[in-house]
């Protein structure tokens, strides 16, 4: 029996790790849930999976959590300390399944904890890649992708040499706006932004995908997860999205990963590892697919993507200005606050004004000099938007 703890439970992530957990309950226990604000939904958990520990996000929402669950509730944390707590509980593996920066701190407590790590929240490595992987070395602690992309790449890595991998080509559906010009993406509305083609999730990440910031911050993912520079990874747009990416061999061999896009998949193999669960979903017909189409990104359209290789190459802290400033630009569009193509701008303004000054090269010793780059780049994004010149 693997016991888990599941950083943001009621999200996209939690919410499908446990529905895995519910199709295989002689195989998964529930040892600890943190949620933000979905009272309601995190109450259903606790009442299905019987965590002895959950957290929330503020004071009101412990209350209304406590009056729901009455005699039945376990015992209940909250805020940032709450996620530290849900992190480091008694457990096997951390889901962690937060979405941005908030992620990192609880993250990085699992992992000190000794604690595995199924990690799909990718601006983790994003932010703090060097530091998370000495972590994870000193621990001696497995870090298991969930994204799609870098499971693909972890399975067709298993049992190769690591001085026998040449380049790593991570697959991008392209988005909603693969075909619109780009008059129109910067017209785009939040309604056509979250319509995304292939994948269900959370409205963050499906602005990313729009926007091909969510392919940056998984090259940079990338580069860390599979120690990898960033010449050495490619990205090419597969609009069907069933080879989840590809590894090639300095011999020219290139192997690859395939199935239906079900984030189900690929959070089951994280859970089970080195097992498979035999999953009871739909199952990839390649007569019936017909096609699969690849085509090279249009970094003119989509910026955020060569923006994510810049900041790759601009030091260890650029990845965290370029996240910060993602995440301050997507929570404005998503308030219709900017246009579409103003995301693209802002993040671009932040990350060439970091760059151009003394503190870009700097490596990052703590999480206080990763937070302190953060609440810099948020801090410019924000003075950028509220100028209003994007
Ligand atoms: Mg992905």
């Amino acid at each position: 029996m693997r016991r888990l703890a599941i950083l943001g439970s009621t999200g996209s992530i939690g919410e499908q790790t446990l529905a895995v957990v519910g199709e295989f309950p002689e195989r998964f226990s529930v040892a600890a849930l943190a949620a933000g604000r979905n009272v309601d939904k995190l109450a259903e958990q606790v009442r299905q999976f019987r965590p002895a520990l959950v957290s929330v996000g503020t004071d009101e929402g412990a209350h209304a959590l406590r009056e729901r669950l009455g005699a039945e509730a376990p015992e209940i944390a909250v805020g940032e300390a709450g996620l530290l707590e849900v992190a480091t509980a008694p457990a096997d593996l951390v889901v962690a399944g937060l979405v941005g920066a908030v992620g990192l701190p609880p993250t990085l407590a699992a992992i000190r904890a000794g604690r595995d790590i199924a990690l799909a929240n990718k601006e983790v490595l994003v932010m703090a890649g060097a530091l998370v992987l000495r972590e994870v070395q000193r621990h001696g602690v497995e870090l298991l992708p969930v994204d799609s992309e870098h499971s693909a790449i972890f399975q067709a890595l298993a049992g190769q040499r690591r001085e026998d991998l040449a380049k790593i080509v991570l697959t991008a559906s392209g988005g909603p706006f693969r075909t619109w010009s780009q008059s129109e993406i910067e017209e785009a509305t939040t309604a056509q932004a979250l319509a995304h083609p292939n994948w269900d999730m959370g409205p963050k990440i499906t602005i990313d995908s729009a926007s091909l910031a969510n392919k940056g911050l998984e090259v940079i993912e990338a580069r860390w997860l599979f120690d990898a520079p960033p010449e050495a990874i490619d990205v090419v747009v597969h609009p069907q999205s069933i080879v989840h990416s590809l590894v090639e061999f300095v011999d020219g061999s290139v192997l690859a990963q395939l199935g239906l896009p079900d984030m189900k998949i690929p959070i089951a193999l994280a859970l089970s590892h080195p097992e498979r669960l035999p999953l009871d979903a739909p199952r990839l017909d390649l007569a019936a697919v017909g096609r699969l189409d690849f085509e090279t990104p249009d970094t003119k359209r989509f910026p955020c993507l060569e923006l994510a290789f810049d900041a790759l190459r601009g030091g260890e802290a650029a990845p965290a200005v370029f996240n910060a400033a993602n995440e301050i630009s997507v929570a404005a569009f998503l308030e219709d606050r900017i246009g579409f193509g103003a995301i693209a701008r802002t993040n671009g303004a932040v990350l060439a004004k970091f760059l151009s000054g003394s503190q870009g090269q700097a490596p990052l010793g703590s999480v206080d000099d990763v937070l302190e780059v953060d609440a810099w780049a948020r801090r410019e994004a924000r003075t950028l938007l509220g100028g209003s010149a994007l």
